[in-house]
């Protein structure tokens, strides 16, 4: 295939259409509930790049009227101390979507904080609860990046159902749940890791392969199936610049359509994760609702004898 013949699969287009859309949920959110939806940040300690990432998610939700705020930790913080940060979040009723910023310091033990959030907040799907309801095919909050990585080949009209797809990275934040993501769209699903004795074999087969490895350069053109399409999750940084998991140059002379790194996965990550939190505002606010006892009106009172 001709250089140009990739379509590219960009990320943004596609994200605008869901913050209008997000947009529109959070103003009659906040009509129904005198308050905007609202997201808590926990940062435990301030680590550049993932700081920078969530930064732009707080841009993201002041530009679609969501309230969204650091809750910063000293980066010597107990695990305890973190954990009860969460449980206050979790407690409290004006608190609709709980993230906490990863990677952890070494001294906090990710399961002990994961386990916590409430699964109702877990707009990023890290809960087991949540991981549980993906497995099962059951509704529940999906980790935003994978959810990214499948609905930009659903939102792009790309044939999911019957077709062989590779993903490789077996991450419970990424890979995993876009396994199971690609099994529920009905792709037949490989799952490729670091101790896969024959990765170019499975890529060679694949119609659709979702790459989320953190090693960049993984995936050449040459290993590609001629018209396969290809998802790039990778964020890496070489020389300065960001680049994915996919040599996109050789890449796109072969592949059918590819995701960029940047501008593909991300922008609609972001997105996503925007709607995640007005799903879990919402879903809340019916739960308090449906949880306040009716008012109750005697004969007496109806009739103004008091
Ligand atoms: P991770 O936890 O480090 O997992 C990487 C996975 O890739 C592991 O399962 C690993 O195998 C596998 N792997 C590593 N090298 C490999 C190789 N040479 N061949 C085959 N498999 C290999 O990373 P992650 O959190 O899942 O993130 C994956 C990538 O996505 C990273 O580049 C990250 O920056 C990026 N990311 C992007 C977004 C976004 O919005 N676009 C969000 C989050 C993360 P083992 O299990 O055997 O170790």
């Amino acid at each position: 295939m001709a250089d140009a013949g990739a379509r590219r699969l960009e990320g943004a287009p596609i994200a605008d259409e869901i913050r209008t859309a997000v947009a529109e949920d959070v103003a009659s959110f906040t009509t129904a509930n005198g308050r905007p939806p609202v997201l808590a940040v926990v940062i435990v300690g301030r680590d550049a790049p993932s700081t920078v990432y969530l930064e732009r998610i707080l841009k993201g939700c002041a530009k679609v009227g969501i309230e969204a705020a650091f809750v910063e930790l000293e980066g010597e913080a107990t695990e305890a101390a973190v954990v009860d940060t969460i449980r206050t979040l979790n407690s409290d009723p004006a608190v609709d979507g709980v993230i906490v910023q990863m990677p952890l310091p070494p001294t906090i033990r990710l399961r002990s904080v994961v386990d916590v959030i409430d699964p109702a907040k877990d707009i990023d799907g890290i809960h087991p609860l949540n991981a549980g309801l993906l497995r099962l095919g059951y509704d529940g909050f999906l980790p935003a990046t994978a959810h990214a990585a499948v609905e930009i080949l659903r939102r792009s009209g790309v044939e999911i159902a019957g077709r062989d797809a590779v993903v490789i990275g077996r991450s419970a934040v990424v890979g995993m749940p876009a396994a199971f993501l690609l099994v529920k769209e009905d792709a037949t699903v490989t799952v490729c890791h670091s101790r896969t004795r024959d990765l170019a074999g499975h890529v060679a087969r694949a119609d659709i392969v979702v790459v989320a490895a953190g090693h960049p350069g993984l995936i050449t053109g040459a290993m590609l199936k001629p018209g396969a399409i290809v998802v790039d999750v990778g964020i890496n940084l070489v020389d300065g610049r960001i680049v994915g998991d996919v040599d996109f140059e050789s890449a796109s002379r072969v592949a059918s359509a590819i995701t960029p790194v940047p501008g593909g996965v991300g922008p609609l990550t972001n997105a996503l994760l925007l709607t995640h939190l007005i799903r879990a505002a919402e879903r809340q606010a019916e739960a308090r609702h449906d949880a306040t006892p009716p008012t109750v009106t005697t004969a007496a009172s109806s009739r103004g004898d008091r």
